[in-house]
């Protein structure tokens, strides 16, 4: 099939390159001309492992190009996805500019019948609106869909080409028939329902995800009070089938792109029909607080955090990525910095995307997760990279002025600890301590 997929960010290139490689011809669009030169140069503005190496297969295999032309691109395609982005206005609405300009120029350049798909998150009656902008504009014959996102960034490649179910939201058969023949390859799990369920499902999952997490972290908190080990009540959770084992992980909270926007979007989304979410509120604020217990800690540790030194390994939101985009390690070195602390930081990925949130001179930049521990008063470990896990924690300890680690992603096992000579905080794991 000839498809077109608008915006190159982690949706919109990680599905260009996948339905290129499962046999489609493939023209991705970016309004970033500097993005697309670089694409065509074959070097990928993001990182995502896998990525490049598909890019480039496919590039060579005359099946994936890159423009700034959407009109060409348009014209050249059956089917067109817009994945541009969706990012939280301030009252925490979905701010929808971006796809509706990319309608309004769908709208401007359709020549012949299309499908039009919405791969981007969006609230429920937004395909509504894109299909009414583009009525207003173009008398040609289009459908409209929504097929919501769910890849992870660290793992997109392998979520795109094996995803646990495709959900395709539409009332047009024939644009069910088209989108059914494109995914089939990639999954039998396809959910067919309408567009405004589409729309919610997305929502309603990333929400349920965020609840989860949330859950697990107040469950720690008490874990800390009662003496009872966290990691071991997740387990011993997670072997029921009806509740499952992911997204148990206790720790500092959930960041990135996705949940704290879509929960904030969705609490708004309930607001607007007069519905007030009380749990997805109380799953933002719990998000919120856990953050803060890495201040909580180095503060018992530490008392004044004044003049001290905290080395922070890992600044994206998760490991494998070099988002930061609501990362907990911003508000945590922010919370730092305002406490009169200096930061070492250290990220293997993250560094340049973290320093366009957050740099002053009270954060030095680091190249090791060595050299930001050397001489530090405390070490926080924010992203579980896996490198952090092999450090010799024996080592590490005697480079710092004060053995001293708030662990806030559980990385270390109670051997690691044991044999350390670390003052150790973790997360609902009290009898590490
Ligand atoms: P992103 O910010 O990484 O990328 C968006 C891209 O769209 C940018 O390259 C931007 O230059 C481009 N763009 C903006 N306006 C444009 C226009 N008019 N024409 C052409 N290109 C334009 O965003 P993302 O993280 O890929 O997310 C995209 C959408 O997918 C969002 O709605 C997001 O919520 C959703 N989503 C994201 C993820 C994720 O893990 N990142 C997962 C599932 C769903």
């Amino acid at each position: 099939m000839n498809i077109t997929v608008i915006g190159t960010g982690y949706v919109g290139l990680v599905s260009g390159v996948c339905f290129s490689e499962i046999g489609n011809q493939v023209i991705c669009v970016d309004n970033n001309e500097s993005k697309v030169e670089m694409l065509n140069e074959g070097a990928v503005p993001i990182y995502e492992p896998g990525l490049k190496e598909l890019m480039v297969s496919n590039m060579q295999a005359g099946k994936l190009s890159f423009t700034s032309n959407i009109g060409e691109a348009i014209q050249q395609s059956d089917i067109i996805f817009i994945a541009v982005g969706t990012p939280s206005l301030p009252n925490g609405e979905a701010n929808l500019s971006y796809v509706e300009q990319v309608a309004i120029e769908i709208g401007t350049h359709l020549e012949s019948y299309k499908i039009i798909v919405t791969k981007s998150t969006v609230p429920v009656g937004t395909n509504d609106r894109i299909r009414d902008l583009i009525r207003s504009i173009s008398q040609q014959p289009f459908d409209v869909a929504s097929v919501p996102e769910f890849l992870r960034e660290g793992s997109a490649i392998k979520d795109t080409l094996n995803p646990d179910r495709i959900v395709i939201g539409t009332s047009s058969d024939r644009a069910i028939q088209t989108l059914k023949k494109l995914h089939r390859p990639l999954t039998n799990n396809l959910v067919i329902t309408d567009i405004r369920s589409a729309e919610m499902i997305k929502y309603a999952s990333n929400a349920f995800l965020a609840t989860k997490i949330s859950f697990i972290n107040e469950i720690s908190n008490i874990c800390e009070k009662v003496g009872a080990d966290v990691t071991r009540v997740a387990e011993g959770m997670g072997y029921d089938k009806r509740i499952g084992s992911a997204f148990l992980k206790a720790g500092i909270g959930y960041g990135g792109s996705c949940f704290p926007k879509d929960t904030q979007a969705l609490i708004q989304i309930a607001g607007m029909v007069d519905y007030d979410f009380r749990l997805l509120k109380s799953v933002v604020e719990v998000n919120q607080d856990q953050r803060m217990q890495v201040i909580h800690k180095l503060q018992e540790a530490l008392g004044s955090l004044a003049g001290k030194t905290i080395a922070v390994w890992g600044l994206a939101f998760k490991p494998d990525t070099d988002d930061v985009r609501d990362a907990p390690a911003i508000d945590i070195i922010q919370h730092l910095i305002d406490a009169g602390a200096y930061v070492k930081a250290y990220d293997p990925i993250a560094t340049d995307n973290f320093r366009k949130e957050l740099d002053t001179a009270s954060i030095s930049w680091q190249d090791t997760p060595i050299h930001a521990a050397q001489g530090a008063d405390a070490l926080c470990v924010l992203t579980e990279w896996k490198e952090f896990a092999q450090v010799d924690l024996q080592v590490l300890a005697k480079m710092m002025k004060e053995p001293v680690m708030i662990d806030g992603r559980n990385v270390y096992s109670a051997e690691q600890i044991q044999t350390s000579a670390f003052q150790y905080y973790s997360i609902g794991r009290p009898g590490l301590m």
